[in-house]
């Protein structure tokens, strides 16, 4: 069993790209966005472009990306597979950079994450903010920066967690997948059987029921009990 989680609304209350834009970027970046609303531009590019009208010094993203909440039951969550060995990735559409911080700040930064790539010229000097998309795939019909149909391995049991848009193309795949949102309206749309979920802690009891090998208290140590 292998566990792929979303980030921004997922893991993430609010989108941290948003929530970066919003407060950082020149407010240009709000038309962008509404290209890729009404589907002029994939998100790959859309992103790309905002991440652009970021002129922010590093430290002040920095303390911008403090204030970034996350769903209060992941950490239990992620500690509940590391218990059961359960590898546990975060496939997102999102900043690589931003995704990393908010998990230090939250002692879970050893989580792998795939997300596009963040490079910070002269960050505290006059910064400019470059993103590439390493993971992506011209065959996806999805044009994302992170094409998630191709990041998950083949395995026995995939579980996957999301709630929108950028969810929708992996979500053909996994064996179980849990939705809310936008992404639980495709999936109903689609015919994809999913369970429906508020919070990880609803993830964890679910998982306990459909999976009873999972039940039982930790079968090993954790390996990464947070400070
Ligand atoms: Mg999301
Ligand atoms: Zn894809």
């Amino acid at each position: 069993m292998h566990v792929y989680c979303d980030f921004d609304g997922t893991i993430s209350v609010e989108d941290a790209t948003d929530f970066v834009l919003s407060n950082l970027a020149n407010p240009a970046w709000e038309a962008i966005e509404q290209q890729w609303q009404e589907g002029e531009i994939g998100s790959a590019e859309c992103m790309r472009r905002q991440i652009g009208l970021i002129h922010a010094k590093q430290h002040e993203l920095d303390d911008v990306l403090e204030d970034v909440v996350i769903d209060p039951t992941f950490a239990a969550f992620a500690n509940f597979c590391s218990c059961r060995a359960v590898p546990l990735t975060i496939v997102s559409d999102g900043v690589d950079y931003f995704i990393k911080q908010i998990l230090v700040r939250n002692n879970l930064s050893h989580i792998p994450v795939v997300a596009n790539k963040l490079t910070i010229v002269n960050p505290d000097g006059k910064p400019s903010y470059h993103l590439t998309s390493p993971h992506a795939d011209q065959d996806c019909l999805s044009a994302a920066g992170v094409c998630k149909c191709r990041s998950l391995t083949p395995r026995d049991l995939r579980v996957y967690v999301g709630d929108g848009r950028s969810d929708f193309c992996v979500s053909h795949q996994p064996e179980l997948v849990f939705a809310k949102g936008k992404l639980a309206d495709y999936c109903f749309a689609e015919d994809i059987p999913f369970i429906a979920y508020e919070t990880f802690a609803d993830l964890t009891h679910s998982l306990k029921s459909a999976i009873p090998s999972l039940k039982g208290d930790a079968l090993i140590s954790p390996r990464h009990v947070a400070a």
